[in-house]
């Protein structure tokens, strides 16, 4: 199909300094937990971005040294000529598809605790580093010496970035990562020297990077800053006024500008607390006050509102991060006017999360993140069958649905039954829940690739038992029958069914996502799972009027959902809705009226009063077609059956994101030889040096 011509805009060619992009989809820097650790992973998944057809794909934050060192975060690394090579594999893949390649330099100022450096941290004062993870560091005031030597490291990491062939390159003054930000900070550069006290002092620092690297580089790259127009704190932190004022003074010395805001949780943030294009506010006025390409980013995934953004003069290109890992090629369904079937980000931080757990980002929505060169998976392509075996997938949620459409891709003939009227499974549910309904595009993207796959047999109310899966004879029997909540309390801390009395009220997540709600007016949400689930139950429950308390063993709400840079809002939004949150208990018994739990760190009991318990802790696989199969394995041949599988929460419940990689696993895993390693994927060892001799000989 042609594209659509309201889209053509996005596809008009961007001039950026020397170098010219092919048109406005441009990739912004993003981390992705491989950095240095796993190149090859990463150089593969930012060349896909560029077969995908974004005009610029750029590389995550890059260390020029090591006093720039972000530990225990897993980045590129640029301190010496060392590194080129990997540096230049990513940008070569890159170019290979047409795109131009970006490289993020940054120097960590005061978020780099240098852990595995040991070097002093720098900023402009003496004052502990700023990073997540509350290190016992202190960084030191930098004098005229150390900034001699930071721009000395930059113009170093500049030129390799030249000779590793980028196009841009980045001066980091953004997001509390890039140094130079610290020293732009009122907050945080209170010096009376020539860089600090007025903007103009404050802004020279980065106006001197932007200009040492324009001198290196600019005959043949273009330099970007990258730089921060708010950090949502009021008159203290940066704000949008003071960023146009460094915009305005600066405003023609970079090749590009290249807007965020800061922190990173503000740059990130997620669908359940903003709509798409929440950065527009903060933006909207910066072309003002300069004449250099603008790029900005809010998890754009409308090519409508990508449209506006350029036509109403805000933005030149269309940043992207998320909306990137989603789908490597959005722009290319765009420009071949197959728009339904992006599969748009569904604002999780999933991602984010791979960066906090120093592995490889993983996406919900599109399971070959991580996984291109390492497992060799495409965003779009998938190897063709090996065998003419049919495949029966019993259940339609996230991992039923990914594998019978990846299996169909392979040209195996599929057929998909699921017991209910409506596909997607939990997530069917979970989107009807506060905050989640864009997370329901997991679902409506598979949805609609299977009703329109005409190799797919789709088969609606169609609970299977074991007789009609023998009936139906499909050589493969995948089995996605899902998961159910838990109701006695086992879970991370209790490990034995906790004591219930007789009568009293205990409802799970799956009740209330059926619509059951608590008789009793006061309700105890307990939550040793600790990611989003009992948040979002509290959050139900208090804005239905009941008088909820948040139990948990945990110190906080979602404990784990620091790791999506979420825990400060949903804690805010509970301690908002009047929900009282009782860190540090653990569930010991239930009865009328309330529990008993005891302090996580001194053992001694305490009553909680409330009239209903919703238990969230753990989940079980939804088992009994599994094992009524299992008891008729005698009958598999007959029936011509080779092979019965569990995927997805059957498997093992896990998050969204598991359960359609699961999904994709089975479906390319199917007739796969095994490896000869015996290992599930390829490996990137670090290369041993030959200097080594054995201590003490
Ligand atoms: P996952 O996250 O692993 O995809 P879900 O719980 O989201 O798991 O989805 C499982 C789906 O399987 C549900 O839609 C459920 O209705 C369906 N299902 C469970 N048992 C059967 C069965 N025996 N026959 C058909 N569908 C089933
Ligand atoms: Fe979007 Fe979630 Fe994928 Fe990240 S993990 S790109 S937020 S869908």
């Amino acid at each position: 199909m042609p594209r659509d011509p309201r889209y053509d805009i996005l596809f008009e060619p961007v001039r950026i300094g020397p170098v010219t992009a092919r048109n406005r989809f441009y990739q912004v820097p993003h981390c992705n937990g491989m950095g240095y650790r796993d190149a090859s992973g990463l150089a593969a998944m930012r060349a896909i971005k560029a077969q995908g057809g974004w005009g610029v794909v750029c590389t995550e934050q890059t260390e020029i040294h090591p006093t720039s060192d972000i530990s225990p975060f897993i980045e590129l690394r640029a301190w010496s000529d060392q590194d080129i090579p990997m540096l230049a594999r990513v940008a070569d893949g890159v170019h290979a598809h047409g795109a131009l390649a970006g490289l993020q330099l940054c120097h960590n100022g005061m978020n780099s605790p240098n852990l595995t450096s040991r070097e002093i941290p720098l900023g402009p004062v003496d004052l502990p580093v700023a990073t997540f993870t509350n290190d016992p560091v202190q960084a030191r005031a930098m004098d005229r010496q150390d900034i001699a030597d930071l721009r000395h490291w930059h113009r170093q990491a500049a030129l390799r970035a030249k000779k590793a062939d980028y196009d841009i390159v980045y001066v980091y003054a953004g997001k509390l990562f890039g140094g130079p930000m610290f020293f732009l900070s009122r907050r945080y550069n209170t010096r009376s020297d020539e860089y600090g006290g007025s903007l103009e002092n404050r802004a020279r620092l980065l106006r001197e990077l932007l200009e040492d690297t324009r001198d290196a580089v600019g005959d043949r790259c273009a330099v970007a800053c990258r730089i921060s127009v708010d950090e949502l704190i009021g008159p203290d932190g940066l704000h949008r006024e003071e960023a146009e004022e460094v915009i305005g003074l600066l405003g023609d010395i970079p090749d590009l500008w290249d807007l965020t805001l800061s922190g990173w949780e503000n740059d990130s943030q997620t669908s359940r607390f903003s709509p798409e294009a929440y950065q527009e506010p903060f933006v909207h006025t910066i072309k003002r006050f300069t004449s250099k390409p603008v790029v900005g980013v809010g998890r754009f995934t409308s090519p409508d509102t990508m449209v506006r953004m350029v036509k109403s003069g805000i933005l030149d290109l269309v940043g992207a991060a998320r909306p990137s890992i989603a789908d490597p090629f959005l722009p290319r369904k765009l420009e071949e006017g197959r728009i339904d079937d992006i599969r748009e980000c569904i604002g999780c931080n999933i991602c984010v999360s791979g960066d906090f757990t120093a592995s490889p980002s993983r996406c919900t929505q599109n399971p070959s993140m991580g996984e291109e060169w390492r497992r060799g998976w495409h965003p779009e392509y998938i190897r063709p069958r090996q065998s003419d075996d049919r495949v029966l997938v019993v259940g339609a949620g996230p991992a039923g649905l990914e594998a019978a459409m990846m299996l169909s891709r392979r040209g195996h003939e599929v057929s998909l039954a699921e017991a209910s009227a409506t596909l997607g499974g939990r997530v069917e549910k979970e989107r009807r829940l506060p905050g989640l309904s864009a997370w329901g595009r997991v679902v409506d993207y598979r949805q609609q690739q299977v009703i329109t796959d005409p190799r797919i047999a789709l088969f609606r109310d169609s609970p299977l038992d074991a007789g009609t899966v023998l009936e139906l004879g499909a050589e493969r029997v995948v089995l996605a029958t899902g998961s159910h909540w838990r109701a006695d309390g086992v879970g991370r801390r209790v490990l034995k069914p906790v004591p219930m009395a007789e009568g009293v009220e205990v409802l799970t997540p799956d009740h209330l996502m059926d619509g059951t709600l608590p008789t009793a007016r006061s309700v105890i949400v307990y939550d040793d799972d600790h990611y989003y689930m009992a948040g979002v139950l509290a959050e139900l429950l208090a804005v239905k009027g009941y008088a909820v308390t948040y139990v948990t063993p945990a110190a906080d709400a979602s404990t784990w959902m620091h790791a999506t840079m979420e825990q400060h809002r949903v804690q805010a939004r509970l301690i908002g809705l009047g929900v009282t949150i009782v860190p540090h208990r653990i569930l010991v018994s239930v009865d009328t009226g309330g529990i008993m739990a005891v302090c996580a760190f001194t053992g001694r009991e305490h009553r909680i009063e409330g009239g209903a318990l919703v238990s969230v802790t753990a989940r079980l696989p939804r088992l009994d077609l599994w094992h009524a199969l299992q008891a008729c394995k005698a009958e598999w041949a007959d029936a011509g059956i080779k092979s019965v599988t569990r995927i997805g929460d059957s498997l093992a419940p896990g998050t969204i994101a598991a359960a359609v990689f699961s999904g994709r696993r089975y479906a390319e895993e199917l007739d796969a030889p095994p490896r000869s390693d015996g290992l599930p994927f390829r490996r990137e060892v670090t290369g041993l040096s030959d200097d080594y001799q054995i201590p003490g000989l």
